[in-house]
């Protein structure tokens, strides 16, 4: 398994459910000290009460990515909380979706501000005490969507992903001076409660366009970004990591049926 040279403070947004839920509880299995973050304070309690069980101290705080200030009572919690941040996992996000002749300027805002200003937002708040940890990280939760696939409704949410990939790049330079890395992460198609009601058949039909014969599971997110986080991989920097089961490589329906 990954190693950390001291006990780690993790903030993670959106963690009270789906992919942040499972960043949390790997963090929290691996010993971290977690704070997750989210809109609803009934979700985070519930989840709060759920990770409790995989080790380490878990808090909960309600913040909105898309307010800065929010962003900052959000890193003073974790501060109050653990008295350190050596990670921030800014994951939280929204997809709905709007056909681009349909689309609204509040549209485009409401997904803009949450998954790309929410990024930026987050990791300027926890910036100070990442760096007063002398080893801060930081990974971001982008997607495969916008940056490598597209999908009709979705050229905000595609957008929104991609902008945090072009974000990471020069953020890596400037963080570099305070020993502070950032990285992302791009998952494929993750079962989450979101998927929930889909029903079986829809399930299948997903995971039949993954090389691997799954859809992922919320921890194998939760894995890679402990992964980026972990001692080991105190090198990388400005780095994204696709974790999608091989969906994004055939380059044909016919690739597919040959496996
Ligand atoms: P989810 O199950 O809907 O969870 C989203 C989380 O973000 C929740 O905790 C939600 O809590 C929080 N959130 C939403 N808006 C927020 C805001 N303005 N401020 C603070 N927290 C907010 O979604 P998910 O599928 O796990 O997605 C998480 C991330 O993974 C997103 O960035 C998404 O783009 C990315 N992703 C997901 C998949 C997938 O297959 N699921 C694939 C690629 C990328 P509240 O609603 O209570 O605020």
């Amino acid at each position: 398994m990954f190693t950390f040279s001291s006990r780690r403070a993790v903030v993670v947004t959106g963690g009270s459910k789906g992919i942040g839920y499972g960043i949390a509880k790997v963090f929290a299995g691996a010993g971290a000290d977690v704070l997750i973050a989210g809109r609803h304070r009934d979700v985070l309690d519930r989840a709060v009460d759920a990770l409790r069980e995989y080790g380490g101290r878990v808090e909960a705080t309600v913040v909105d990515v898309a307010d800065p200030s929010s962003c900052r009572s959000m890193a003073d919690r974790a501060m109050e909380a653990f008295g350190q941040i050596d990670v921030l996992c800014s994951n939280a996000g929204i997809f709905p979706t709007a056909r681009l002749a349909d689309m609204t300027p509040e549209q485009l805002e409401e997904v803009l501000g949450t998954n790309f200003k929410g990024t930026v937002y987050s990791v300027q708040a926890c910036l100070p005490h990442l760096e007063a940890s002398g080893h801060g990280r930081i990974i971001v939760t982008s997607s495969i969507t916008g940056v490598i696939t597209g999908y009709p409704g979705w050229s905000h949410y595609g957008a929104s992903k991609s902008a945090q990939l072009g974000f990471i790049r020069t953020a890596a330079m400037e963080l570099a001076a305070k020993k502070i890395t950032i990285n992302a992460v791009m998952p494929g198609n993750i079962i989450t409660e979101g998927l929930d009601g889909m029903g079986q058949e829809y399930l299948d039909g997903m995971a039949a366009s993954v090389p691997l014969g799954r859809l992922g599971a919320v921890e194998d997110i939760g894995n890679a970004a402990l992964f980026f986080a972990s001692d080991e991989a105190g090198y990388i920097t400005g780095q994204s990591l696709v974790v999608d089961g091989g969906q994004v490589l055939p380059e044909s329906v016919e690739a597919l049926q040959e496996i």
